[in-house]
C-alpha cells in the first residue's frame, strides 16, 4: 500500500527556503496602461497569432521578428506597467 505524503508541499532544496512551487515570474512581455500586452524587449504591441494545443498563446512581435509563447496559465499574471512609449 503506498503510502500519502504528510508534507504535500516538499522543500527540493536543503536549505529548506525554497518557496512554494509557483509558477514562473513573466517577463517576457507586460500589459501596457493602455491594456496592450507589450514585449519587454522592444516595448512593442505584440500581435495574438492564436492558440498551440490548447494550452499555450502564441504571440508575434513584428518589431523583434520573435514569437513569443505564453501558457494559458500564467496570463493573470501578467505584470502590469506604464508603457514608455
Ligand atoms: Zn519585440
Amino acid at each position: 500500500m503506498a503510502t500519502v505524503a504528510e508534507h504535500p508541499v516538499k522543500s527540493t532544496k536543503r536549505s529548506g527556503r525554497r518557496r512554494q512551487v509557483e509558477a514562473p515570474r513573466i517577463v517576457t512581455v507586460y500589459i501596457a496602461d493602455d491594456g496592450d500586452i507589450r514585449h519587454t524587449r522592444c516595448e512593442s504591441r505584440i500581435a495574438f497569432m492564436g492558440v498551440r494545443g490548447r494550452q499555450e498563446l502564441d504571440f508575434y512581435c513584428w518589431t523583434c521578428r520573435e514569437h513569443v509563447t505564453l501558457p494559458e496559465l500564467v496570463l493573470a499574471d501578467i505584470p502590469q506597467r506604464a508603457s514608455a512609449r
